[in-house]
């Protein structure tokens, strides 16, 4: 009988009663004998105990891990355990822990390791333990164990848990994919290039062995790009992707940078000299055509080569010399390999700097056009001038458009140069126009990469000769070299169009030196050739240059093209060129080009 009281002082206690009849000698019973026992702290104590046990059941179903509790027999199993193991929903605690491991066992990829584990922690019954296993069927779990002491240490058994991290496990694969490798052939990404080049070098260094980097770029890639589409680019990428992995060895890496650059480790080298077959190969095995879309492709290779340790001791500055060398392999006229030299580097450097100074020309000013005469050879007078451009550079002093103009092109600045270069002369020869020549004429040069920009609006060029004025297209005429007409047609065509039908004239420069036949010029309605001074330099009565100026004379003139003979530095060159024919010619025997207030003197004169 049990009941709650309170207090005098107000405490509330609960009671166990308990009744003992008072039975005398002739066994009556005379009363009742109660006694009363505290027993609030003995309730609370119990009320405790079903709250935890409450807690750690409800804890052990709601949870995301399947839990196992065993002391060689099972003590408990939660239902979260039951699914992920494929148990049968009504597995009681009368059944072995044994057959429950054999179902355990049957599933696992790797049951011994499991096992092992097992037996190490039955024998160290102390220690817990953290691991992963992996099923049959692809799933990954994760395990944790650990032993049950209770308050004087005494074991009770242990406790497992496993949770089912295939999710997290295959979002971090990909993401570890992502990072490493190239989604398009799935090739090895620059930060495994590095990785592994690193490796590499540590294994090289212990066995003093020697690592080459090669460093591939595909020739004229772009323009498959370009013509044919990327998605065609794009299949030429894994196809390429796909020849060099079935080349190199299994332990080298074929990494891919982007775009059409690829890099091969050949690690472990006994000696150089096996690289040089290895390059020549892959020279071949990517000359080979390619077959996408009906298409048949032949696409060229320039490879860049360095070592470890003679050229690099680290990744990263063996990519950069690989680079520089591959750079010098397209230099060397592309489809072939060039190993890296210290004068690469400097080169390198050299270039870097320039880059840098180049930036800071246009905005400092230090650009300015200098002018050369080009003359009628009939009257000898100045029939216009040819705009080139000159680089005052602050510390170096004045720099040949031939070593500044490439790497404006490369990088692209020569976007604004052009358009500072057209500027400049506009001005100029309004200038000149109304103080010597009313008619007078600047012909200024263009890059190939200006027409292959999509940014060079030559729309802008026009509307601003036009806001000038009636004949203001007149006043410029410009250059191209003869290689642009022959490389990409199709895309400058449109951009030649726009200068022939706002009637500006245009020159095809250094004739000669390119492939293009004279009939095909009549397409683009060019309006001169100018001679390049190659053939000028060689001129002599009855020498081949001879014949070929005038074969050329000949046929531009039926053409209805006038021709301009580049390089004039003798008069007997003079003297030759203009009895075959020749219409204008350049060069030092008129003048060098010289800078704006020399060059309208010669106007004035
Ligand atoms: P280019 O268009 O063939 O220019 C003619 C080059 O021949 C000029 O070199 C000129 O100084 C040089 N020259 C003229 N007469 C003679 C001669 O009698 N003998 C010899 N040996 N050379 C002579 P420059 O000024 O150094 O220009 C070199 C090249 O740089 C030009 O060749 C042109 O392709 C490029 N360039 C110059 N200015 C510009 C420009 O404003 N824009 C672009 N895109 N290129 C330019
Ligand atoms: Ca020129
Ligand atoms: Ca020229």
């Amino acid at each position: 009988n049990i009941n709650e009281n309170i207090t005098k002082d107000g405490r509330k206690i609960v009671c166990e009663w308990f009744n003992t009849p008072i039975v005398n000698a002739k066994g009556q019973v005379t009363g009742i004998e109660s006694l009363c026992e505290d027993i609030t702290e003995k309730r609370r104590a119990e009320d405790e105990i079903k709250l935890k046990n409450t807690l750690l059941i409800t804890q052990q179903e709601a949870s995301i891990d399947g839990i196992f509790a065993i002391d060689g027999k099972i003590i408990s199993i939660n239902q979260r355990f039951i699914e992920l193991w494929g148990l049968s929903p009504e597995v009681s605690p009368a059944e072995s822990v044994e057959s429950i491991l054999q179902i355990m066992l049957d599933q696992l990829v790797d049951p011994a390791h499991f096992l092992s584990i097992k037996e190490y922690l039955q024998e160290h019954n102390e220690e817990s333990s953290n691991n992963e296993a992996v099923l049959k069927d692809g799933r990954i779990f994760e395990s944790y164990s650990a032993p049950m002491f209770g308050q004087e240490n005494q074991y009770y058994g242990r406790v497992w848990w496993f949770r089912d991290i295939t999710a997290r496990k295959n979002s971090e694969e990909l993401i570890w994919k992502q990072a490493n490798f190239d989604t398009l052939t799935g090739l090895a990404n620059r930060q495994m290039l590095h990785d592994r080049l690193n490796q590499e070098i540590k294994k090289a260094h212990r066995a003093k062995q020697r690592v080459a980097l090669l460093f591939l770029d595909l020739d004229q890639f772009k323009d498959v790009n370009d013509t044919l589409g990327h998605h065609v680019g794009d299949n030429l990428l894994k196809e390429t992707a796909k020849r060099l992995t079935s080349y190199v060895r299994d332990g080298d890496t074929v990494c891919r940078l982007g775009g059409d650059e690829f890099t091969i480790i050949l690690g472990g080298l006994e000696s150089a000299s096996n690289v040089e077959r290895v390059a020549n190969d892959l020279l071949t095995k990517l000359a080979q055509p390619y077959y996408l879309e009906l298409e048949k492709i032949y696409i060229s290779t320039s490879i860049g080569i360095t070592f470890y340790p003679e050229d690099a001791s680290e990744p990263e500055e063996m990519i950069k010399n690989a680079d520089q060398a591959m750079y010098a392999a397209k230099k060397k006229g592309r489809n072939c390999f060039q190993y890296f030299t210290p004068s690469m580097q400097k080169t390198a450097l050299s270039r870097m700097s320039m880059i840098k100074d180049l930036r800071a020309a246009l905005p400092g000013k230090q650009f300015e056009l200098y002018y050369q005469p080009i003359v009628e050879l009939a009257s000898s007078n100045i029939h216009k001038g040819e705009a080139l451009l000159r680089w005052q550079h602050p510390e170096k002093g004045m720099i040949s458009p031939d070593h500044f103009i490439p790497i404006a092109e490369e990088t692209r600045m020569i976007m604004e140069i052009g358009n500072w270069v057209f500027y400049e002369a506009v001005r100029q020869t309004i200038q000149w126009r109304s103080s010597c020549n009313p008619e007078f004429q600047v012909s200024i040069n263009t890059s190939p990469v200006q027409y292959l920009n999509e940014d060079f609006s030559i729309q802008e060029w026009l509307t601003h000769l036009q806001s000038l004025g009636r004949s203001a297209q007149s006043l410029i005429a410009v250059e191209i070299t003869e290689g642009l007409l022959m490389e990409s047609m199709g895309r400058i065509t449109d951009k030649l169009l726009m200068f022939r039908d706002a009637g500006i004239q245009v020159s095809l420069d250094d004739f000669g030196t390119g492939y293009s036949s004279l009939s095909y010029l009549k397409k683009f309605d060019i309006d001169y050739i100018k001679i390049d001074r190659s053939f000028v330099r060689n001129l002599h009565p009855g020498g081949d240059d001879m014949a070929l100026c005038e074969a050329i004379i000949v046929m531009a003139h039926k053409l209805g093209l006038k021709v301009i003979a580049e390089g004039i530095e003798t008069a007997e060159q003079k003297e030759l060129l203009f009895t075959a024919g020749c219409d204008y010619g350049q060069g030092y025997l008129f003048s060098p080009p010289v800078a704006a207030n020399e060059f309208e003197k010669l106007l004035i004169e």
